[in-house]
């Protein structure tokens, strides 16, 4: 799903790049090889990117990036044996092929990303904050947000819903992106899958153009104290709700309490720590529903516990920049 990026989230300061060489030599042009899928014929510029060049229209680019007309207005070199000006970028050739297929409609049908992959994603996003095509960076920070959102409601709602293209490694990378654009919103919730990716979380992943992605040492150090922190607020939100009074509207307050202490007795003597103390984010309620409905514990109370259990891990919320040592501005205000 997309999520509409408000203009405020969109950093206005970036740092100047060397973007690309306009008017490349040559030699630079007759050596790379011709990319099967972006050559159209009558194609009004040549990117070439690592090895491949592509052809590609230069409408087409100027339209979403103010760095193709500006590139594009310098005086060209003329020459016989180039079809049309050509820009040298520094990039990948596997980065530049995802955005192609993103931006030149007549292949959308066969590429719409309905399930977009990490690499997809990581393409666009980079080459968009690079090349400055803001449109297409709102829009794909935005689907990142709608599933690394800042919303308290919206994150107990859609945990489990992750990126069907990407898995939980991928999480690694989104905090990177994040890091690029300044889009801080996204990074809580990415750090926090970050945490639950045990040994994993130190090797990061290796993108389709031979990029590792790894968390930087800050980053990383960071996510072993926060995952200790937020195992123990975890541990204590658990003590809190199954030793709380239970409902007002309960029939058998005395009954009730017993069947929380058994049930809370049962994940001890059984040292089931993942469900005493689980890692993670707010972890789901449903499986404690279970085990209490099971001791006999009344609907009233049951629902009571529930709210009590939420209301306990919305102040961890809350508390998530300061556990981090990550400022976030309008942290926690997407809820009201
Ligand atoms: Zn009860």
């Amino acid at each position: 799903m997309m999520t509409e990026v408000p203009d405020s989230e969109v950093p206005r300061k970036r740092t100047r790049v060397d973007v690309a060489t306009p008017f490349s030599d040559e030699h630079a042009y007759a050596a790379a090889q011709q990319d099967e899928e972006f050559w159209e014929e009558d194609g009004t510029i040549v990117l070439i990117a690592g090895n491949v060049k592509f052809r590609v229209y230069r409408g087409l680019l100027a339209q979403h990036s103010p760095l193709f007309t500006e590139a594009l207005s310098l005086p060209q070199p003329t020459s016989n044996s180039k079809p049309c000006p050509i820009i040298t970028l520094h990039d990948s050739p596997e980065d530049w092929r995802h955005l192609l297929r993103l931006l030149l409609p007549r292949k959308l049908s066969k590429f719409t990303p309905s399930d977009p992959s990490f690499d997809m994603i990581s393409a666009y996003v980079r080459l968009a904050h690079k090349y400055q095509m803001d449109e297409l960076l709102q829009q794909w920070m935005g689907y990142l947000m709608g599933h690394f959102t800042d919303s308290f409601d919206d994150w107990t709602r859609r945990e489990r819903e992750f990126p069907k293209g990407m898995s939980h490694i991928h999480a690694i990378g989104v905090v990177n992106l994040a890091r690029l654009t300044g889009f801080m919103c996204i990074l809580l919730t990415a750090l926090s899958v970050c945490i639950t990716l045990r040994g994993h979380i130190v090797h990061g992943f290796t993108r389709s153009d031979g990029v590792r992605e790894q968390l930087n040492s800050d980053d990383l150090a960071r996510c072993f104290v926060f995952k200790e922190e937020l195992i123990q607020a975890n541990a204590v939100i658990l003590l809190k709700t199954f030793s709380s009074d239970g409902s007002a509207y309960c029939d058998d307050p005395i009954g009730c309490s017993e069947s929380r202490s058994l049930a809370l007795g049962t994940y001890k003597d059984q040292y089931c720590a993942a469900e005493f103390a689980p890692v993670g984010l707010a972890p789901d309620w449903t499986s404690y529903e279970g085990a209490l409905e099971s001791r006999g514990v009344c609907d009233n109370c049951r629902r009571t516990m529930n709210d009590e259990y939420h209301s306990e891990q919305h102040a961890v919320w809350r508390r998530l920049p300061k556990m981090l040592g990550i400022e976030v501005e309008g942290w926690d205000k997407a809820d009201y």
